[in-house]
């Protein structure tokens, strides 16, 4: 493992990069090879990175909110200008296909400049008072130091949905990125600090989530959680910050629901996009289909074509279509998903299989599974990766049971053209995004994501002014006239 020609990466620390002695590999998952050496960082440094946060945080609170918001658009001019760069090492390490990386590259540029817009905007209000000598108004004001924590999947596009909003309103950040993509992290580092952000605002500590992330969540001079991952990272984390305000985005299982009257070629195309779009590693992925049985065949002949079309291979290859999955430990639960549905009785349509000669054996064929049941872990669990499990129901009653019946509540996408079902799905299903005639993965940046109540998706609304509001506070201030 001791290469020469590979890159030893840093933290960035009060503006400073700094070597930690420690390190932990970073490997090609197209190809098994070490490409990077990462910080494994201790509890020590990131304590001192939340000490560097700290110091910056009365200051840049105190910058006039049009300085951070051109220090966001300059941040968005640097992500633009190294654009082709930052996708290609995001492709190279994360797995995803270059025009994917490209996309998302494009997206976290989009990000700063939405929380550039609408920090200008974010203001407080003037009350009525009973007491007619009372003057009333609320205030926005930053949080203060915030721990941001993001998962692998989008590692550029996930930590701007924190990073941005926070730096816009006046807080500063101690980000712990995830172990397999942070040399994508580097890269956005790189890129803020050459917009010229004063040191200490956006803080990176590199290592593992269970040491610097629990570090950063637990410590005491820390004052909000941004956090993004599994629903038992999740459930760890608001343990261990109990008391600190927190968004927490988790895991999803969304279904898509095809009923009889649904246009057959639309339902297929976004079904299909939202379960092999970045190898089904999407939070609001396609988690399973839910189809009228009268349509299970002609549904599932279309998303068999569509799975066949896929080209499964190396990400920086022009033409690729999907690469491979980002780590061992994501690619056993897709293998032992698939695996348990078969052996209980489903049927592979398609793919079904690992791809190893392609280079390593976390590559996975785009799959199509009918006969799925509800006893099945591909329907209960979220799979996060290329498979699309169908589902088929005989009437309204039993599509919603079937939906209901799974612990996540993050996005759903259904197919119908009757408006009236769909409203009455919409409301019933408690997911925080229900999209009628789109699939579950459509989004902008600018709308609400999260979370149902009393679901394990999370808890908060990420995007645009929402993101915004929950990273600041609310303070009400009072002036009584004296009558002088
Ligand atoms: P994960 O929970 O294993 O890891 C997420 C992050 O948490 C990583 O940076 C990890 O290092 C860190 N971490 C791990 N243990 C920690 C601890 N004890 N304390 C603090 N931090 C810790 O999740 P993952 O496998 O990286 O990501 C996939 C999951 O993320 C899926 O469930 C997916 O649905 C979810 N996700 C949700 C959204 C959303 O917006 N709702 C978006 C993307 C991904």
């Amino acid at each position: 493992m001791q290469r020469d020609d590979i890159e030893t990466f840093a933290n960035h620390i009060g503006g400073r990069w700094e070597a930690e002695p420690e390190w932990m590999p970073a490997t090609n998952p197209a190809t098994g090879e070490p490409i990077g050496r990462l910080p494994r960082s201790s509890r020590e440094t990131a304590r001192r990175a939340i000490a560097a946060a700290r110091a910056a945080q009365a200051g840049w609170a105190a910058t006039p909110v049009w300085q951070r918001a051109k220090a966001c658009l300059a941040i968005a001019a640097q992500i633009d200008g190294a654009r082709d760069r930052i996708a290609r090492n995001l492709s190279l390490e994360q797995g995803k296909p270059f025009k994917e990386a490209h996309g998302e590259v494009g997206k976290a540029a989009d990000g700063f400049r939405l929380a550039a817009e609408l920090v200008k905007q974010l203001g407080g209000e003037t009350l009525p008072a009973e007491d007619p000598s009372k003057l009333l108004l609320t205030l926005r004001q930053p949080r203060g130091v915030y721990a941001v924590i993001t998962p692998w999947n989008f590692p550029v596009n996930i930590p701007v949905e924190y990073l941005a909003p926070g730096i816009a309103t006046g807080n500063t950040i101690v980000w712990v990125p995830a172990p397999t993509t942070s040399m994508a992290a580097v890269e956005l580092m790189r890129v803020i600090e050459e917009a010229g952000l004063p040191p200490g605002v956006v803080n990176l500590v590199i290592g593992e989530g269970a040491v610097v992330g629990d570090e950063i969540v637990a410590h005491p001079d820390t004052n909000g959680i941004g956090f993004t991952g599994s629903p038992a990272t999740g459930q760890r984390i608001a343990e261990r910050g109990a008391g600190k305000p927190m968004l927490l985005e988790l895991g999803g299982n969304g279904p898509v629901l095809v009923f009889a009257d649904a246009d057959l070629d639309r339902a297929a195309v976004a079904a299909a996009g939202g379960a092999f779009f970045n190898a089904g590693q999407v939070c609001a992925a396609t988690g399973r289909v839910l189809a009228h049985r009268s349509i299970v065949e002609p549904l599932a002949q279309r998303l068999v074509e569509i799975a066949r079309s896929h080209k499964l291979g190396d990400p920086l290859q022009q033409g690729t279509t999907m690469g491979p999955l980002n780590n061992p430990k994501v690619a056993a639960k897709v293998r032992e998903h698939v695996d348990d549905a078969v052996a209980r009785g489903a049927t592979v349509l398609a793919g079904g299989k690992p791809r190893p000669d392609l280079g390593s054996d976390l590559f996975f064929e785009p799959t199509v599974i009918t006969g799925v049941t509800r006893d099945m872990r591909i329907n209960r669990e979220e799979t996060f990766g290329p498979v699309v499990p169908v589902l088929a129901f005989d009437d309204d009653a039993e599509a919603l049971d079937l939906a209901l019946d799974t612990e996540h509540g993050l996005s759903v996408g259904l197919f119908t053209a009757d408006l009236d079902r769909a409203l009455r799905f919409g409301e019933a299903i408690p997911a925080g995004i229900v999209n009628v005639n789109a699939g579950s993965t459509y989004w902008e940046l600018h709308l609400p994501f999260g979370g149902g109540s009393g679901t394990k998706s999370g808890i908060g609304r990420l995007g645009g002014r929402h993101t915004l509001e929950a990273m600041t506070e609310l303070k009400m201030i009072s002036i009584t006239r004296t009558g002088k």
